[in-house]
């Protein structure tokens, strides 16, 4: 089912400037992840899933609004849009000059990497891969949220991906994994997105007292500082910490 939500935004506090559109996908092949409640915007149509983001990336400015990066997001992988969605993204790219195009996707699809990398090097636009990888704690992320990669080591992975999503908040953690994951993730990757975990049905509690702690630590203030790093907070709702909002 295709669910109303954002689906576009133009992230100008980053030091990436970037817009970002969320897509709707064929749906996520994986769909096993704890925290996951958004895999079910998706459509088994071709046809559905075309209309939608054909409107939705007619609402990218590029240049016009200084940005030459988009980064695409859908409820799975971006090897799970339709192609057609995919030359879509590409023309769109070229009409709006953007040089950059970021595609997120489950470390199953790494090997399709580079038939992505040549499609859009067609155009001259660069591709970069971003993998969710949540946390380096092997046994929270495998056995508890279900990530299915499993004995996968960070050398390896940035072979693939150059940009990780890590995630912070759910019961279990703890605030010196949390450091650790940074450490790891800032010496093998480009960029990190941090996002701070929202509950969801049935999958691990948020724990309120460890984001809050986070809040108040010196590591957050490093890391508004640094250029490689990007946090969102859904629940920031008056945006009292002024991180961005994940869609
Ligand atoms: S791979 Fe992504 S979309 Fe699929 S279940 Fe995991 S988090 Fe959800």
């Amino acid at each position: 089912m295709i669910h109303d939500l954002v689906r576009y935004q133009f992230d100008d506090k980053s030091f990436m400037k970037r817009e970002t559109v969320l897509l709707v996908s064929l749906g996520c092949s994986w769909g096993r992840c704890a925290f996951c409640d958004y895999q079910e915007d998706k459509s088994s149509s071709v046809l559905k899933c075309d209309s939608v983001n054909k409107k939705v990336l007619e609402l990218v400015k590029g240049k016009e609004i200084g940005s030459e990066v988009l980064d695409i997001t859908c409820s799975a992988s971006y090897t799970e849009l339709p192609f057609t969605t995919m030359n879509y993204i590409r023309d769109t790219c070229s009409c709006k000059g953007i040089s950059t195009v970021i595609l997120e996707g489950h470390y199953i699809f790494r090997e399709s990497n580079s038939f992505y990398i040549d499609f859009f090097e067609q155009r001259g636009i660069k591709t970069i891969f971003r993998c969710g990888i949540e946390t380096f704690d092997e046994h929270l992320r495998e056995d508890i949220l279900r990530k299915g990669l499993p004995g996968a080591k960070p050398e390896e992975i940035s072979k693939y991906f150059s940009w990780i999503n890590l995630m912070y908040g759910m019961e279990g953690q703890t605030f010196d994994q949390l450091q650790k994951d940074f450490e790891i993730g800032l010496k093998f990757f480009d960029r990190i997105n941090l996002s701070i975990y929202t509950s969801v049905k049935e999958g691990p509690a948020r724990d309120k007292a460890k984001i809050k702690a986070f809040y108040d630590s010196p590591l957050y203030q490093d890391l508004l500082d640094s250029k490689r790093v990007d946090i969102f907070d859904e629940w920031d709702d008056d945006n009292d910490h002024n991180v961005g909002h994940d869609i």
